[in-house]
């Protein structure tokens, strides 16, 4: 319940979490697309992003398809899921990272967080393969922008024989040992949904160093026609393949890619250093070894600092305490003043649709739990973090000022 005295002049735009950052070229190549009278899923737009996507990356092939989930589709066909099989999911991420095995009839098994880059731990992964032997797949996101522990991750998959698919639709841009995440699964997809670091409005790629997979996502993506002179089909299809209006806006936005990973970098610097003396740390990083795009700012306040706070399935409450705050009561200052801010993902297993799917943490005595540690009185790693955390406004175009004042209101909510 926002009970705050206003302190300060509520903003006049909107201050939002994440909005697309137009420069003019997309303008260009989507009239280019017009004009031509290519306003369908052909065209050089199509060629060109799919070109430069690749090179930028440093894969061998990226397929342009309508959306990022419908390359996590097609990649977790690639990777050879099927109905029944056991796959091993991040936890605590967007639910369109594991939706796509769940079309095809896999089952998630949802591997906790570390809480060095929050994302999927690799020694609860190590322990889901004692529990699950056979399992061949894992589906791992690299959450905000922020590169997962890749090298312990694969060397886990390697051990046990086990395909990595990688969602890099958060992270763009962002590097892991000197390469671009997408390309440490044996299959990666990004994403150009409208609150990505750069966008087409909509849209996605696989990316792959294999011919055939390339071309098979191309087939499967466009109706799996056959080489006939008649619509023959041998395979299930999709209409998955991009519009070549979207890659006119894609092909605009390539060229900033740095420019907004940059400015996202600014930003995450500015709150840094704005809540020193807080009891709250920023969404953490492997400096050594990674380069994230900071793609949302994320902060994370100190157990001590928390405020009497519950979560219902559906709403929240808590109570307000001197030097003490909450998500909730940050949030809703931040809502009264007109900036968005947004919890952080809840973790899927704690939401209802997989309630019944197991969940592994190693989280207290390192031991490898299920679902029945959460029945009872202990915290996971996900579950904290989404207790503790939320994500910041972070759009490119919030001025520094308007900055200072997210920071002042939310050095007020600890007051
Ligand atoms: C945005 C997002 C997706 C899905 O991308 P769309 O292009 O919106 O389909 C998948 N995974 C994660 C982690 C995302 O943030």
């Amino acid at each position: 319940m926002f009970t705050h005295d206003k302190k300060f002049k509520p903003f006049t735009g909107k201050v939002w979490l994440a909005t697309p950052t137009m420069h003019g070229e997309e303008l260009k190549w989507m009239t280019d697309a017009f004009n031509k009278n290519w306003m369908s899923t052909v065209g050089e737009n199509i060629n060109e992003v799919e070109r430069l996507t690749a090179a930028k990356i440093g894969c061998k092939y990226a397929v342009a398809l309508s959306c990022g989930t419908a390359a996590l589709h097609l990649a977790v066909k690639l990777a050879g899921i099927k109905r029944g099989d056991k796959v091993f999911c991040s936890d605590m991420t967007f639910s369109a990272t594991l939706n796509p095995v769940v079309y095809e009839g896999g089952v998630p098994i949802f591997i906790d967080t570390e809480r060095d880059t929050w994302n999927m731990d690799p020694v609860a992964l190590e322990k889901a393969f004692e529990l699950y032997p056979d399992v061949k797949h894992i589906v791992m996101a690299n959450l905000y922008g922020t590169p997962a522990k890749m090298d312990e991750l694969r060397a886990v998959a390697d051990r046990h024989g086990a395909v990595i698919v990688e969602d890099a639709a958060e992270s763009l841009g962002a590097t892991y040992k000197g390469k671009q995440t997408g390309t440490f699964g044996d299959i990666g997809i990004i994403s150009f949904n409208g609150n990505k670091i750069i966008t087409g409005s909509s849209g996605g790629m696989l990316l792959t160093d294999d011919i055939e997979q390339a071309n098979k996502a191309r087939k499967w993506s466009t109706q799996s026609r056959e080489a006939a002179p008649w619509y023959q089909h041998e395979e299930l299809g999709y209409n998955y393949r991009m519009s070549n209006v979207i890659a006119g806006v894609i092909r605009g936005q390539l060229p900033y890619l740095e420019e907004h990973i940059a400015q996202k970098k600014a930003i995450y610097e500015r709150y840094k250093a704005g809540f020193k003396g807080l009891p709250v740390v920023m969404n953490p990083f492997d400096g050594k070894n990674s380069a994230p795009n900071y793609w949302l700012s994320c902060m994370l306040i100190d157990g001590d600092a928390m405020c009497k706070h519950v979560r219902g399935e559906m709403e929240a409450c808590y109570v307000k305490q001197s030097g003490k705050s909450c998500p909730t009561e940050i949030l809703e200052t931040l809502a009264a003043y007109n900036a968005e801010g947004r919890p952080i993902w809840k973790p899927m297993h704690m939401q209802p649709i997989y309630r019944n799917n197991p969940f592994v943490t190693v989280e207290g005595d390192g031991r490898a739990k299920t679902n029945a540690y959460i029945a009872g009185s202990g915290v996971d790693v996900g579950m904290d973090i989404f207790n503790r955390g939320l994500c910041l406004p972070s759009d490119n175009k919030m001025t520094a000022e308007q900055q200072d004042t997210v920071i002042n209101i939310v050095r007020a909510c600890f007051e």
